[in-house]
This record gives C-alpha cells, structure tokens and sequence, in this order.
C-alpha cells in the first residue's frame, strides 16, 4: 500500500510541475516556451492533416501609459480581464492561448477557414473593447483599452515554418498598430 500511494503521489508531483511550469502565473495561459512547443506539435498536425492553421499576435494598445498612469497593479488585473477573453475564444481541440510577452498574448486557432477567422478576430477585439476598461492617457480619441492583432492563416506544409508564421504575424501586428490601434491584419 506504501509503493502504491508513494507511486500516486510521486505522479502527482510530476503532474503539478509540469503544469505550473508550463503557464504563466498571472494569467493562467501558456507561457512562451509551452506555447512554441505546442505550435510545432500543432504545425507538423496540421501539415499532415493538411488543415489550416491561424497564428494570431496580440498586443495591448498604450499599455506603458497605462501603467504610468493607474499602476501596476491595475495594469496586472487589466491583462488578466483580456486573459480570460482570450482564453474562451481558443478552447476548441487544437486550439492555444500563451501570454508570450509583458501585454502580448498569442492565439493558435486550428481548422476554421479564413473567413470564420476574421469574424473571431473582429469578435476578439470588440469583447476587449466592450470592456470599457477607461484609459484617459492614450492621447487618442479612444478612453478605453483596446488589443491589436497581427494573425497568419495558412496551411502548413514543406516549405513553411512556425517560426516563420509568428514573424509574419508579427509583422501584421506592427502594421495594425501603425494603422491606428485597435485593429487587426490578416493575411
Ligand atoms: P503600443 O500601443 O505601441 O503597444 O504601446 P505600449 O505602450 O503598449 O507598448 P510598450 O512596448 O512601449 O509598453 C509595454 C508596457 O507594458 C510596458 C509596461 O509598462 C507594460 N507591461 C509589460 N508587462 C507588464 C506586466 O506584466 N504587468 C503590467 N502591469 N504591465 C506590464
Ligand atoms: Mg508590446
Ligand atoms: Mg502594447
């Protein structure tokens, strides 16, 4: 009885490591290292399965005003709210949501093709928007924090990487936060 609950217990440990070591503490998502490696499994996957694959970058929008202006620790309950956004909007099978940077998160959505996409990305960003979480310092016309996006479709295949797509998406996302904010790019 003694082998067996110490085995149990051994296993559990095991378990709750693994598991605290793969999110990020504040928000519960992935962390990077876990997200990345989530993302290769998924893109070798989807290559086989020859199904598309969306790799979206988001970024808060004057977030360092934010947190000059209503603290740190506002700041930190903020990110959390966009968390939980993100969260239930990449819960499907072969989904993933990773906080891959201080106000960057990171969405893998598996299988919906680009139109559908670009619906949930629209959705995403109004839900973000419709919190009405008030930023009177953005030194824009828009009081409240918004999220902009960069996000690749593609259907993965030889002459593709998953370190290639986050660039990409990366890129997408500058373009949005140069457009304006509180927008997206997909491509
Ligand atoms: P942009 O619209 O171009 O994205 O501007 P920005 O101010 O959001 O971007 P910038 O990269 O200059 O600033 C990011 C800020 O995010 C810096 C820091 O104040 C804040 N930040 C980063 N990580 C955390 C965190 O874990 N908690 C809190 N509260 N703030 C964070
Ligand atoms: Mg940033
Ligand atoms: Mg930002």
């Amino acid at each position: 009885w003694v082998v067996e609950f110490y085995n149990r217990l051994t296993w559990l440990r095991r378990e709750w490591l693994r598991e605290i070591s793969s999110r990020d503490a504040l928000t519960g998502l992935l962390n990077k290292r876990e997200f990345n490696r989530e993302l290769a499994r998924l893109y070798r996957l989807a290559a086989r399965e020859r199904r598309p694959l969306t790799i979206a970058m988001l970024d808060v929008d004057h977030f360092k005003a934010y947190n000059d202006n209503y603290g740190h620790q506002s700041g930190d309950r903020c990110l959390v709210k966009i968390a939980e956004i993100i969260r239930a909007r990449s819960r499907r099978g072969g989904d993933l949501a990773g906080r891959v940077g201080g106000e960057e998160f990171a969405i893998v959505w598996y299988g919906n093709d680009r139109v559908t996409v670009n619906l949930m990305l629209e959705q995403l960003l109004r839900r973000v928007r419709e919190l009405a979480i008030p930023h009177e310092h953005t030194g824009t016309a828009r009081k409240w924090i918004t999220l902009s996006a960069g996000a690749r479709w593609l259907i993965p295949d030889s002459n593709s990487n998953p370190d290639a797509a986050i660039h990409e998406a990366d890129m997408l996302l500058y373009e949005s936060k140069q457009a304006g904010r509180d927008c997206f790019r997909l491509d």
